[in-house]
């Protein structure tokens, strides 16, 4: 291990991450996935106070930090990342009762949409089923059925180079799949989302169950059930990326234990014993392909993180 990451290890175990803290810990159970070398150092934060914490520390020791989610929208390299990942487990949630909604950056997101629609609120209904964290959806703008976070999103508190400041949503250069915090580079320089505050509107709970339920419905039958990290690439302006693969002819194209699903063609699936480096090698083929055969630019929606 590095000087500075083993220093890193001693302030962790010093500030009474022990039992929390892993070294050399295989990233893949943390993504859907289900993909992704070591990281030298591993932690879990349960509330914004050890998410400030462990980024302090790790800036302290000179040592990268990446915060992951639920690490459903990364494809983590199998050299993994240097440096110290924290795993942001952050829950809670409070609404007021005109509908602001203050919830932490780990929650899951589904789990707000189903708790908000079983309290009465719309406006997160349609992020039912996305396997993400509040915090990654924000980054990424995720977005289905014509909602998108940024419709609901009035701001964010975040850790910005040691400094809890607030964001607001106009801040925030949001745009289709994408955050000025996407664009920047991810370790240490992008500002680490604790809190997010969204105005939801009162609504029938039932009504928004049965939507929710539907939703739901909609993804078992349409989604494959592989691991995977959803759309690998953005819709482009005229055209979804999944037709032009389709076209292309690329459906149920297989590389290494990576596969273009036969369900979905914009959703390359882990068929068990796929390696980064093989998801990694089909995405340019079906770039390639795509670009060869309509003159096409497909951009990547996923992030590749770590060291490739
Ligand atoms: C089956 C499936 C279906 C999906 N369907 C959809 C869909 O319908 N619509 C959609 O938009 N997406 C979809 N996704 C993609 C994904 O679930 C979303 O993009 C999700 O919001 C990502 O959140 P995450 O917590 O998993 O982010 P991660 O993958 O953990 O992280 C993504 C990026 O955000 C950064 N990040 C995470 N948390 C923070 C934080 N607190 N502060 C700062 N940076 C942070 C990470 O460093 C990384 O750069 C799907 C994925 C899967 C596997």
């Amino acid at each position: 291990m590095k000087p500075a990451v083993e220093c890193l290890a001693e302030q962790l175990r010093a500030a009474g991450w022990l039992g929390r803290l892993s070294a050399q810990a295989p990233l893949a159970p943390y993504t859907t996935f289900r993909i992704g070398g070591a990281a030298d150092l591993v932690v879990e934060a349960t509330n914004s106070a050890e998410l400030q914490q462990a980024w302090q520390l790790a800036h302290e020791c000179e040592v990268a930090c990446l915060v992951l989610g639920r690490g459903s929208n990364v494809l983590v390299s199998d050299r993994g990342v240097r440096g110290l990942v924290v795993l942001n487990r952050c829950i809670g949630w409070e609404i007021s009762p005109s509908g602001t909604l203050t919830v932490a950056s780990g929650m899951p997101l589904t789990e707000v949409a189903e708790r908000t629609g079983a309290a009465g609120w719309a406006g997160l209904e349609w992020a039912v089923g996305i396997p993400g964290s509040v915090g990654g959806a924000i980054v990424g703008n995720a977005g289905a059925h014509g909602g998108y976070v940024g419709d609901v999103l009035t701001g964010i508190t975040v850790l910005d180079h040691g400094q809890v400041r607030g964001l607001t949503r106009d801040e925030l250069g949001l745009g289709y799949r994408t955050s000025m915090l996407k664009t920047m580079p991810n370790c240490n320089g992008r500002p680490i989302i604790l809190e997010a505050a969204f105005g939801l509107r009162p609504e029938d709970a039932r009504a928004l169950r049965q939507r929710m339920s539907d939703l739901l419905q909609w993804r078992a039958d349409r989604q494959p059930q592989q691991p995977s990290a959803g759309s690998v690439f953005k819709r482009t302006t005229q055209y979804p990326a999944g037709f032009l693969i389709e076209q292309a002819g690329l459906k149920g194209k297989r590389l290494g234990g990576a596969q273009v699903s036969p369900q979905h063609a914009n959703f390359v699936v882990n068929t068990g014993d796929a390696t980064a480096s093989d998801v990694k090698a089909l995405v340019e083929e079906i770039r390639e392909t795509v670009a060869a055969r309509f003159g096409l630019g497909l951009e990547l929606e996923i992030e590749l993180v770590g060291d490739w």
